[in-house]
This record gives structure tokens, sequence and C-alpha cells, in this order.
């Protein structure tokens, strides 16, 4: 279906740089901020579902494969951004969750937590970093990073995620102490069990099988009884990139169906529906 602008447009001829646009939570903001008005920077590794995203928005999208775990990779994705739009305001540092896992701490080796720590933290400031000039020569932008309740509990298999992702709320403190009196604004978003392709292969084919299957054990992750949905997220991303969230920042906002609201002891043993 092609994109259609919004009534009342929230991202008028603006840029957005998604990185993590090839799939999930990121490719649907790509298409929710285009309705939005704004052009789009999509980054992934997977050419094809990169592009294929890209063409259904049109030719306010701009597809860049990069893998972010490699600084130069990244520098470049946003030279191609500079060179097609001319400028940055919004950056969304939402790539995840890297391939090297799931394991413990004992039989993780150091170079699979450096390859966690890369993806999920060293990209997130690198991106933060090579925004910010074009950010300010805008007269100010949104800074957002995708995070996850692995950052705010503990989680088995997962210290080099957990980790990373735990940085990613110190880093956003930190831009909001540093970047606000450029009008910069940085939060992250946290979810919780949002249904996408998570955890697959990069090259792997989701099934509508598997997203059935996903589907049924996400069910019982929130009292909703349900996972969340990428374009959920979408709103949340729309609402920090826009000036609907004029006053926030340096905010870890979570959304996760109530998962870490609850007590999961009274969550599982309460009385049947
Ligand atoms: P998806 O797997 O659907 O999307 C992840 C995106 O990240 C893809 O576009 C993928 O593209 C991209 N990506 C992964 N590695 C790299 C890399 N090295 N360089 C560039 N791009 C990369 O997952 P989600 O949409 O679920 O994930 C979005 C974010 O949400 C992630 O940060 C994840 O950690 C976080 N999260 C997800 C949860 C969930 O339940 N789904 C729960 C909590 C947090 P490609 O394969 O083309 O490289």
């Amino acid at each position: 279906m092609p994109i259609t602008q919004a009534a009342e447009p929230k991202l008028d001829g603006k840029t957005a740089l998604i990185v993590g646009a090839s799939a999930g939570m990121g490719m649907a903001s790509a298409k929710l901020f285009a309705e939005h008005g704004a052009n789009v920077v999509m980054i992934g590794r997977n050419q094809q579902r990169l592009q294929a995203a890209a063409d259904e928005i049109g030719e306010q999208a701009l597809p860049v494969v990069a893998d972010v775990r490699f600084p130069d990779q990244l520098e470049a994705a946003f030279d191609a951004a500079i060179d097609r739009f001319g400028g940055l305001s919004v950056v969304f540092n939402n790539a995840g969750p890297g391939d090297a896992g799931p394991l413990s701490i004992q039989d993780m080796s150091v170079e699979q937590f450096d390859d966690y720590i890369a993806l999920n933290l060293r990209a997130v400031f690198l991106g933060m970093k090579l925004a910010i000039p074009h950010m300010e020569r805008a007269g100010g932008g949104s800074l957002i990073a995708t995070s996850s309740v692995a950052a705010i509990a503990g989680v088995t298999n997962g210290a080099g995620y957990s980790a990373g992702k735990a940085g990613a709320h110190a880093l956003a403190r930190s831009a909001a102490a540093e970047l606000s009196h450029l009008n910069i604004r940085a939060n992250v978003i946290v979810p919780g069990a949002i249904v996408t392709r998570f955890g697959l292969p990069s090259d792997a084919v989701q099934t509508e099988e598997e997203v059935s299957r996903r589907r049924e054990r996400q069910r019982t992750s929130s009292p909703m009884l349900r996972g969340g949905e990428s374009e959920e997220v979408a709103n949340l991303a729309l609402f920090l990139a826009s000036d609907d969230s004029s006053y926030i920042t340096g905010q870890c906002i979570v959304i996760d169906g109530g998962m870490t609201a609850v007590n999961h002891w009274i969550f599982a043993n309460r009385p049947p529906d």
C-alpha cells in the first residue's frame, strides 16, 4: 500500500535517520515518520528487505546498507544521508540484538561481549555523536534509542545485551545534560515483548507459523495477555521524534503492556478469565 500523508503531519520536511529499519519497530517507524512528512534514511544489513521497505515508502526513503558494529559503515551512512537530504533532525538508534548469543556470563567470550557492546552501546554513542553537528545546524533535534526491559531487570544468558542496552540509558541522560542548550533532546524507548523478527538471523525468512508461535509465546509476557506490535512502538517513536514531546529529555520510557509493572507471581496465579 502506498504511503499517504497524515492529516496533521508531525515531521513535515524533517529528515530522520533510522538504524535498524529493515524490519520490526524500525521499519514501522520509518513508514509512520514518512506518513508524517519526513524523509527517512533507512539503515540495516539485509539489502533485500531494506529495499522492499524503502520501495513501499517511495522517494522520501533512502535505504543504506551498513553494519553499524563497524564505525566507518555508520559514518558512511550518515554521509549518504546528508548528500541526499542535506541535514538531519531525528536519529533513531534502534538496531539490535546482535548475533552472539544467548550465552551465560561463564560461557561468553570477551569477543562476544564486545560484539554486543559494539551494536547495543557503541553504535548508539556514535550515532549520537555523528548527529549532533547536523542537529545543531538545524536548530535542534531528537535523538532516540531503543533499549529493552532487559536493561532494567536481569535476564539469563543476556548479560552483554543487557549491559549494552543499560548503557544506552546512561548515554541518553548524559546527552540531556550536555545537549539541551542546543535544543537537542535524547530519550530511550524501553520495549517489553514485541512481535517482530527479533533474534532471527538477518538472512532468515520469517514464516507466518513462526510469527504465530511468537505471538503465543508472548501472550503471557504481560497482563494484557499479548505481545506488543511494532506499530505501537512506532507511535511512541513518532511522539519522541516530534515536537509533541518538546519538554521531554533524558527519559527511558517503558512500553511493555505492563510487564514490569506487575508482580509476576500474582499475575501467574490470578483467577482464570
Ligand atoms: P528486528 O530483528 O525485527 O529488527 C532489528 C533491526 O536491527 C533490523 O532492521 C536489523 O536489520 C537491524 N540490525 C541488526 N543488527 C544490525 C547491525 N549490525 N547493523 C545494522 N542493522 C542491524 O527486531 P526488533 O524490531 O524487535 O528490534 C528493534 C529494537 O528493539 C532492538 O534494539 C531490540 O534489541 C529491541 N528490543 C526488542 C524486543 C522485542 O521483543 N522484539 C524487546 C526489547 C528490545 P538487518 O537484519 O537488515 O541488519
